[in-house]
């Protein structure tokens, strides 16, 4: 891939100076973060700007439209996926006997079907991740990594980063570059989808609740959205699920209320992860699906989100079988998909176990978990693989074939850390909405970008997680 920078980014000088601006206007422009002091002593106002690289990094113009083209795929096919109750339970069927944590999300999906569904709008917020796989003869494609259907980040925190490398490549002497990096708000975006969803829920008074974590360090992240809505005179309300089990409650038509209000919308940022349930939220959790809210996202597009469902998409006929008469939106995904395997029991599990075991620096190993820092390479995926290989365990983890890309010089930007060269990698999300209604899908669109970055020494984790940081596309 084209290094731009190339010139610059050994110039001890220059980039100091550079970076000293970069953290100054990210502060400016509201690129937060809380910090742990402030989340542990609310009253001590204590911010960071959220971590980003000096540079933006190189992204092939074709792959990053290819990427824009087949999100409106995506989007569709998540949808279809979490209306296809036979195809979540055969696919998922091995995965539950041996993971609680999705076994539970499907005892809730199937209670909730059971009953019969009280909600009629459905609103889907998800981020497509991919990377830029380095072929042989040096060619680049696009690889799909995974597709976040539950509290996808940083589309608000991301605007913020484009206006600041525009910035850096000036002071650089690189104006003519700063006047081609795109605009980009996926807040914006995804707001639009929340306030659809809201109006066509259908009560002027209701409020759109936020679903967050205890700890909330990624807050500002939120607000961009939550402003977006109050903008348009929608009314945000945030909560935890503690507050739904106090406070929630359901009418006989199962309207939503806390205290005293009806909630329209329910937007997770919070929930895909075992940490964030004990017993009570997993009630909380209970009564926002059984309710007539629009759940951004219920429960079985949580389920869709899930490493097993995206591993089964790839097998031959499953996307035909979910999408009949989309020949061409298939194609275009397909075209997008890594090597995934099954590790359920059988000929085929035991087939791909062996060779991962033989070569392992060829695969990932994925447990089903979000929120990074989850996956397995190298000698440990090895040694676990060799472990597991012949337990019911195994099947709690699918295989994938590891992305390498091509690796790029750049700075990363972090609160009381150096200021040091390193070889980077990238990986670029794209922000999908969509709106149904009963059958009618009345919104269906890409929201803007993600990109982040992080040194080839980890080989996973977001920025959450404190590994990735925050990027721009410069498109070459
Ligand atoms: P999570 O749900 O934890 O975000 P991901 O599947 O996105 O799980 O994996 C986390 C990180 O691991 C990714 O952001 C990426 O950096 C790395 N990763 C995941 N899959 C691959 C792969 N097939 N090849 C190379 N790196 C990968
Ligand atoms: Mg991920």
């Amino acid at each position: 891939m084209a290094a731009p920078w190339r010139d610059v980014v050994r110039d001890a000088a220059a980039v100091r100076e550079a970076a000293a601006v970069a953290v100054d206007a990210a502060l400016l422009a509201g690129g937060l973060m809380r910090n742990l002091t402030a989340v542990l002593h609310p009253c001590l106002q204590v911010v960071n700007y959220a971590p980003f690289t000096l540079l933006p990094s190189a992204v092939p113009r074709a792959l990053f439209e290819q990427a824009y083209a087949v999100q409106q795929d995506f989007n569709l096919l998540v949808d279809a996926i979490s209306q296809n109750k036979e195809f979540l339970e055969q696919t998922l069927a091995s995965t539950i006997k041996v993971d609680d944590f999705t076994a539970q999300l499907f005892r809730i999906h199937t209670q909730v079907l059971e009953e019969g569904l009280a909600q009629t709008v459905f609103l889907g917020i998800n981020r497509s991740d991919y990377m830029f796989d380095c072929g042989l003869d040096g060619t680049a494609a696009l690889r799909q990594i995974e597709i976040n259907t539950i509290a996808a980040s940083f589309g608000g925190l991301t605007s913020r980063t484009a206006d600041v490398h525009g910035l850096v490549l000036k002071v650089l002497g690189k104006t003519e570059e700063a006047s081609q990096l795109l605009p980009n708000n996926p807040a914006k975006g995804l707001a639009l989808g929340i306030a659809k969803a809201w109006e066509l829920y259908g009560s002027q008074r209701a409020v759109v609740m936020f679903l967050v974590e205890e700890i909330q360090r990624n807050i500002f992240d939120q607000r961009c959205v939550e402003n977006e809505l109050w903008s348009r005179n929608i009314c945000v309300i945030r909560r935890r699920f503690r507050d739904v089990f106090e406070q929630g409650s359901l009418d006989a038509s199962r309207r939503l209320y806390m205290d005293g209000q009806e909630v329209a919308v329910v937007y997770y940022r919070e929930g895909y992860v075992p940490q964030n349930y004990d017993q009570q939220n997993w009630e909380a959790r209970l009564l926002l699906e059984r309710s007539r809210a629009v759940k951004c996202p219920d429960i079985a597009t949580q389920l869709a989100g899930t490493k097993k469902v995206q591993q089964e998409l790839s097998r031959p006929g499953t996307l035909e079988k979910l999408l009949p008469g989309h020949p061409e939106a298939i194609a275009r995904m397909r075209a997008t998909f890594a090597g995934l395997y099954s590790l359920d029991k059988g000929e085929e599990g035991d087939r791909i176990a062996a060779t991962a075991i033989a070569d392992p620096d060829r695969f990932v190993l994925k447990p089903q978990r979000e929120g990074g820092g989850n996956n397995l390479y190298g000698e440990e995926l090895r040694q676990v693989l060799e472990k597991i290989k012949d337990s019911p365990e195994r099947t709690s983890y699918i295989l994938m074939d590891k992305i390498k890309p091509q690796p790029a010089l750049n700075y990363l930007l972090r609160a009381h850390s150096p200021l040091q060269v390193s070889e980077c990698i990238s990986e670029l999300g794209i922000f999908g909405v969509y709106v149904r209604q009963g059958q009618e899908l009345v919104l269906n669109q890409a929201a803007g970008h993600l990109l982040r970055t992080k040194t080839i020494e980890h080989a996973d984790g977001g920025v959450a997680a404190g590994v990735a940081v925050l990027d721009t596309p410069y498109l070459v």
